[in-house]
């Protein structure tokens, strides 16, 4: 049965919140901004039809307060709660308490949530449906050192131990020789308990020099699912993205097809509901899963400049219980798009740099999208994710999106704090970026960073 949803909570803040926002404008939802004290003048709670505080600037007492959420909810009588990326976004308890209290949540179903939530699990299923993933141990790692010695051995070194529960690139080790093995899966081990509450570990061959490609997926809950192709985020500095791009370099039509049908046969075998995103690993012309984000993500904006589909719309549509609108023949890749994640943040340091903006130009023209909650005087707090805008631009081609790029980075004007645009400028001069296809080490090996 279609619900429409006449007003929708936003569980989240910043850029992202102020893009589930407008996009409930454009469909006539009425929108509930949630926000910290330090987020009171945020540009979305300043816009958005009802504003609820929900605690003080520590994210515990308020952008992951679950109780403090779904009272906002109750209150201001919302159909339906959009989470975002991050904060509450991949947490399958609060999807549960969303729906076991009358609210849509405009995700996956939480047994979803938390089945890709778990990596061991999550491969499991991928495997099944044909997805390609990384050789590994196949499941969790036992206590038999013998058996585990073997195991590395057979896969060959290095290996990489990664924690079932683990996210934000930690819970991980990666092994060179037998010799650590064994001393690298307790530590692994008892760092995921400690960190996850978790103390599966399993073990993969560790790739040297791959490349991030990952293709967007959209499904509804009748079993239909397409894919918006994909886009390579290997400009990445401790596992954080920091451009990204769509196509991805060098990717062909027929391989498009072939993976991002894979992942579609995945999304109907575990019936995945919702926008999402398969990420894989590429090193020598094949793809190797590592995991599956089950929320709209920070670069999406790329995606939807080259294929023309609103991923938060869709998202919407689909949460209200709409068939997909769209099918695999409708999506047409156009041109090339990308996206710089603007931070405030030294761009040698990279030490975070809160503070109030003094002074902010936008860039503009024909292909520049700029998706920001900053304003002239607006102070970024010290509390959170240090991005204040992504800076979206495509062309037809890659290299007049990225002349397109340089122009618009040397438009932007930010003063009062420090910002990582003198290092996308850089980036989008570099000889190895600007040919194509780096690996996800190059950016800290350029920096001086990387040792690989
Ligand atoms: P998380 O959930 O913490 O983001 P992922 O499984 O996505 O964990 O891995 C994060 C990053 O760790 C990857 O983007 C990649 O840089 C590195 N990584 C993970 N698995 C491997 C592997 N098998 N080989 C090489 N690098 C890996």
């Amino acid at each position: 049965m279609v619900q429409a949803f006449t007003k929708v909570l936003i569980a989240n803040r910043g850029e992202i919140a102020l893009r589930i926002m407008r996009c409930c404008r454009d469909l006539g939802i009425r929108t509930v901004a949630v926000y910290s004290t330090v987020d009171r003048d945020l540009k979305h709670v300043r816009l958005a039809d009802e504003t609820v505080c929900i605690g003080p600037a520590p994210s515990g007492d308020s952008y992951l307060n679950i109780p403090r959420i779904i009272a906002a909810a109750e209150i201001t009588r919302a159909d339906a709660i959009h989470p975002g990326y991050g904060f509450l976004a991949e947490n399958a308890d609060f999807a549960e308490r969303v729906e076991s209290s009358g609210f849509h949540f405009i995700g996956p179903t939480p047994d979803v949530i938390r089945m890709m939530g778990d990596k061991v699990s999550a491969i499991r299923e991928m495997k099944a449906a044909g997805v390609p993933c990384v050789p590994g141990s196949d499941g969790p790692l036992g206590d038999d050192e013998k058996t585990n010695l073997s195991l590395a051995k057979d896969i060959g070194y290095p290996i990489i131990i990664k924690a079932s529960g683990g996210g934000g690139g930690r819970g991980m080790r990666v092994v060179h020789d037998a010799d650590d093995l064994i001393q690298s899966i307790e530590m692994t081990r008892s760092e995921a308990q400690a960190a996850f509450g978790n103390p599966v570990v399993y073990m993969e061959k560790y790739l040297e020099k791959p490349r991030h490609i990952e293709f967007q997926v959209l499904a509804d809950q009748f079993g239909n699912a397409i894919h918006l192709g994909e886009r390579d985020c290997s400009m990445q500095r401790r596992h954080q993205k920091v451009v990204e791009e769509a196509p991805a370099p060098g990717i062909d039509e027929a391989t498009r097809r072939d993976i991002g049908a894979r992942c579609v046969a995945a999304c109907q075998r575990i019936g995945y509901r919702g926008a999402g995103t398969f990420e894989f690993l590429y090193e020598n012309g094949e793809f190797y899963f590592i995991e599956m984000n089950t929320r709209v993500q920070v670069e999406h904006p790329v995606t939807e400049m080259i294929t023309g589909v609103d991923i938060i719309k869709e998202q919407i549509f689909i949460a209200e219980g709409r068939p997909l609108r769209y099918k695999q023949e409708d999506i047409k890749i156009n041109g090339h798009a990308f996206e710089c994640r603007i931070n405030a943040e030294d761009p040698v340091t990279f030490m975070p740099s809160p503070g109030t903006i003094s002074q902010y130009h936008a860039p503009g023209g024909l292909g520049v999208r700029v998706e920001t909650h900053i304003y002239n005087g607006y102070t970024v707090p010290p509390n959170y994710d240090s991005m204040i805008a992504k800076l979206v631009v495509g062309g037809n081609l890659r290299e007049s999106a990225m002349a397109r790029m340089r122009g618009a980075l040397s438009e932007v004007f930010i003063d009062g704090i420090k910002t990582n645009i003198p290092l996308h400028q850089e980036i989008f001069l570099d000889e190895a970026f600007q040919k194509g296809g780096t690996s996800i080490h190059y950016l800290e090996k350029k920096l001086g960073l990387d040792k690989h």
